[in-house]
């Protein structure tokens, strides 16, 4: 299970059929559950409600859409989700806790790294002008790709590649989001920082501790990394860590 807070896990009633209101709803009570997670969570993330912008994004962004046909019932739970290959869409909660902490502005250029579902895209998408989006698994790649240029997602590009050493021909960044868990912050995000410019990032083992990291890079240069929060994610994979977990 990736991309979910350890002791927190939200929960909708049973679902039944998909009509629009029904949708809504569901939707509404995502967002009413994220507003909540914030507050039992406001002394470890030091605030009790996320940024207006990024509870907008959530609420704007169809989750929906991002899941598989196996998991549509369940599209609006506060909870990750399988995508297929043995990776998950994160939790609600961890997506907009995450990008809030990334502090997006509207002129920003971002780095995501682990595309998955394209859902994390799709919500930074709606607060920055620009997002660059990598993900190992060629299946997976190619279908966010196909679901974002399908929903009009236009200032998103993604491309199948090795998240650890970034998007050099792009660098750098605004901010730089990964939503896989590192054993270590690989250093070749940390130069594609711009000065004044925040990582995001679960750092640990997987199966054992892993914390949400917010590393923030000075006007001179200098780092200073805060942890933020208990969390479980899938693992980053692919030289120089594991071998990708989708592959065989
Ligand atoms: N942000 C996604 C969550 C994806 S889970 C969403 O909103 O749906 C993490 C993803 O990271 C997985 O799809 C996994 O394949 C990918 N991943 C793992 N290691 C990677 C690496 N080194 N580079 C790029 N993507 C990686």
């Amino acid at each position: 299970m990736a991309g979910r807070i350890k002791s927190l896990i939200g929960s909708l009633g049973p679902a039944i059929g998909r009509p629009l209101g029904l949708r809504i709803s569901e939707h509404e009570n995502m967002l009413r559950e994220i507003r909540q997670d914030v507050e039992y969570t406001q002394t470890l993330i030091g605030k009790t409600a996320l940024s207006a912008n990024v509870m907008a994004a959530m609420k704007e962004v169809p989750r929906h859409e991002f899941v598989t046909p196996e998991q549509l019932e369940q599209a609006y739970a506060n909870r990750p989700l399988p995508i297929g290959e043995g990776q998950t869409i994160s939790q609600p909660y961890i997506v907009a806790l995450m990008t809030d902490l990334l502090a997006p502005k509207p002129n920003d250029v971002v780095l995501e790294v682990g595309t998955g579902s394209g859902y994390q895209a799709a919500v930074l998408s709606r607060l920055v002008s620009k997002v660059y989006s990598l993900e190992i698994l060629e299946r997976l790649s190619q279908r966010a790709r196909a679901v974002l240029t399908r929903l009009g997602y236009d200032n998103v590009e993604c491309r199948c590649g090795n998240g650890y050493y970034g998007w050099p021909e792009e660098a750098p960044f605004d901010g730089i989001l990964v939503t896989a868990a590192a054993p270590n912050i690989p250093q070749p995000l940390v130069d594609q920082l711009k000065p004044g410019a925040r990582l995001v990032i679960p750092v640990g083992l997987p199966g054992l501790h892993q914390e949400l990291l917010l590393l923030e890079k000075d006007a001179a240069g200098h780092t200073r990394t805060r942890s933020v929060i208990d969390v479980i994610f899938v693992p980053l994979t692919g030289e120089p860590l594991a071998r990708p977990s989708g592959e065989g």
